[in-house]
């Protein structure tokens, strides 16, 4: 089968590989419908060292189930089904606490023996705690929105918890990428009354406006931490949505959160240390979030996409095929895309 491989930074080719399989009885082989390209992705498309071997990418898809092991109860071949970025055991201490991104059973798509996303077919480990039966047609139009379920809307959604949005409350979201828009719509639809978005990028302002910003600050570094001032009544904002990863980003974010408030960190952290620890110490600021456990989130959340309530699948603005995955990873990396979905 076909399957998409990075060997180093900018080098992601997609090659023939072995099958996917199943190998233990509480596996599911899946045939992806979509899949997409992260964010987070582009990390290792920045930073990763050269190799020989390459490594499996993707961990975001809805695929067909082909075949179950023998141990497996709740998807049967045939299923359309919608996977989380990670998988897990459902079981678990962690699991039955809804934070199955540490479960004691569970692991990461692309790693050995593991399939990624972007390729045609994946061997889902734990398939009974990982996988989630979608009730419409593989090619239903809502298609976009329910493969956001498998990260970035969950994402944004637990960006939005762990900065406590409430009804009332003031959000500010740093970071206008695909998450970043999701947290826009995680915070509209949790009730906040105020809604600033930082960004620059026409496109992704208009998104954000349609998904319920109401304030856009264009202006980076000091002169946004000013302008969100402003906004506030010289406050800051209550919650806090960082979805961008940077220290300079996490920076900002704490700078415009108020005294009380809290941060929610999606972004997956590029330097060892938060900064700010003095001044978010004295000003009471909660600093919370990590990984999003989206399998907690995908039954919350399917409902609103299911009856149209929420269209986060509109921060995909490109659609590739498997042999265009190179070609998306440049277009997301320059900025010329959102998000590109992939149709094997
Ligand atoms: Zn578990």
């Amino acid at each position: 089968m076909r399957a998409t491989l990075m060997y180093g930074a900018g080098d992601v080719r997609v090659e023939t590989v072995p099958d996917a399989r199943l190998i233990e009885p509480t596996d599911a082989l899946v045939r992806i419908t979509r899949a997409c390209i992260c964010g987070s992705d582009l990390w290792p498309y920045r930073k990763m060292p050269a190799t020989d071997s390459g490594r499996r990418m993707g961990h975001e898809f809805i695929g067909v189930v082909d075949a179950v092991g023998r141990d497996v109860r709740t998807v049967r071949r045939g299923d359309l089904v919608v996977a989380p970025f990670v998988w897990s055991d459902g079981t678990c201490v962690f699991c039955r606490e809804g934070l199955q991104t540490s479960c004691l059973h569970g692991g990461g798509w692309g790693s050995p023996d593991v399939d990624g996303g972007q390729g045609e077919a994946v061997r889902v480990p734990q398939a009974d705690g990982t996988l989630v039966v979608l009730p419409v047609g593989r090619d239903d139009v809502l298609m976009p929105s329910l493969l956001t379920l498998s990260d970035v809307m969950g994402t944004g959604h637990h960006a939005a918890l762990a900065a406590r949005v409430e009804p009332g409350k003031t959000v500010a979201v740093v970071g206008d990428g695909a998450v970043g828009l999701c947290g826009v719509i995680a915070a509209r639809r949790l009730g906040a009354e105020q809604i600033i978005m930082l960004g620059r990028h026409a496109d992704r302002i208009t998104l954000a406006r349609e998904f319920g910003a109401t304030d856009i600050v264009r202006e980076r570094g000091d002169e946004a931490i000013e302008r969100v001032r402003e906004l506030t009544g010289d406050l800051g904002a209550h919650s806090v949505l960082e979805c961008v990863g940077y220290e300079e980003s996490v920076r900002t974010a704490l700078s415009i959160t108020r005294a009380g408030g809290a941060v929610g960190r999606v972004g997956v952290p590029q330097d060892p240390s938060i900064p700010l620890a003095k001044e978010s110490f004295f000003d009471n600021i909660t600093i919370g979030g990590g990984p999003a456990p989206v399998r907690a989130y995908i039954e919350e959340l399917l409902p609103d996409v299911l009856e149209g309530r929420i269209q986060p699948g509109r921060v995909f603005d490109r659609v590739t095929n498997l042999e265009g995955v190179p070609d998306g990873y440049r277009a997301m990396n320059d900025r010329k895309s959102i998000k590109v979905m992939v149709e094997p």
